[in-house]
């Protein structure tokens, strides 16, 4: 699953081939429209294909922003609106000149909603298990799970605003973990940089928050911001079906310290795996407490 690095390098690549272009055309699959008809809900969120089509033909691409693991396309048209799009599990953006020059036939068969852009080129989206979400909102506030998301992590705000909901009676007596992997703490650090930054801390992740101390706890916030820009700067990390909009995997996960470890690195000690908030947490036994 694409965590916010991933998020970060797609939005990186879309920003300079993508703002100050005009949508001259929308396509949605029929796998979508039927999902539609079928009652379920694929990818295109509290709007019918139609309408989503016609909202963004002729709109204009003013920005392009990453907030914790969605994308903001900021576009234009009689007023300024948003598209918002959540990868989920497996979603791609390819800038192609056709959705022949996709790279890999897995992406190029799921390829769902493409954007046909003022300069010819198109900006298609595949999603292979369609968990990925698409809304178009008049403002942030129009979606309201969006407006409890924690601030970005690189934003001065965000150390106290972590170290005061680690503190607080909903998240004090939670596994550190858990507390980590949720978004309303920390943005957009999964199971992967949560992982990472825990080891790298030495710290059990079944450890009730309230047993570490703050000034350990602000360490621990320092570790999982420099693991963040350290997977940004290796173009994130490819766990299986992310890639970038050039169709290219990342690097991070050849710099894995623990994440997916059968033997820690450090002390040759075998790896444990607990069930901590609904996701697997690998971690060293001898190393973390
Ligand atoms: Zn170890």
């Amino acid at each position: 699953m694409p965590e916010l690095p991933e998020v970060e390098g797609v939005v990186r690549q879309i920003r300079p081939v993508a703002i100050g272009k005009k949508i001259e055309d929308v396509f949605v699959s029929d796998t979508i429209r039927l999902s539609k008809t079928g009652g379920k809900e694929a990818v295109l969120k509290k709007v019918e294909a139609d309408s989503f089509i016609d909202r963004l033909k002729g709109s204009q691409i003013v920005s392009v922003e990453r907030r914790s693991k969605y994308i903001y396309f900021g576009l234009r048209k009689d007023g300024e609106f948003l598209l918002v799009n959540h990868l989920g599990m497996s979603g791609a953006w390819f800038y192609v000149g056709s959705l022949m020059a996709i790279p890999e036939d897995k992406f190029r068969k799921h390829v769902h909603v493409v954007l046909t852009l003022s300069d010819g080129n198109l900006l298609a989206y595949s999603d292979i298990r369609r968990f990925g979400e698409m809304r178009v909102l008049n403002e942030e506030g129009d979606y309201p799970p969006l407006l409890l998301m924690a601030p970005e992590p690189f934003d001065e705000n965000a150390l106290q605003h972590f170290l005061d909901m680690s503190e607080s009676t909903k998240y004090r007596n939670k596994p550190i973990k858990e507390v980590i992997m949720d978004g309303q703490v920390i943005s957009g650090a999964g199971n992967i940089y949560a992982t990472e930054a825990l080891f790298r801390m030495k710290i059990h992740p079944n450890r009730a928050a309230h047993r570490i101390s703050r000034k350990r706890r602000a360490e621990l916030f320092q570790a999982i911001v420099d693991i963040l820009l350290e997977s940004i700067e290796a173009g994130g990390s490819t766990i299986s079906d992310y890639r970038n909009i050039n169709g290219e995997s990342g690097g991070m996960q050849n710099r894995f310290a623990m994440y997916g470890k059968k033997q820690c690195m450090t002390c040759g000690s075998v790896t444990k795996t607990l069930k901590i908030g609904g996701r697997t947490s690998v971690f060293c036994p001898t190393c973390q407490k």
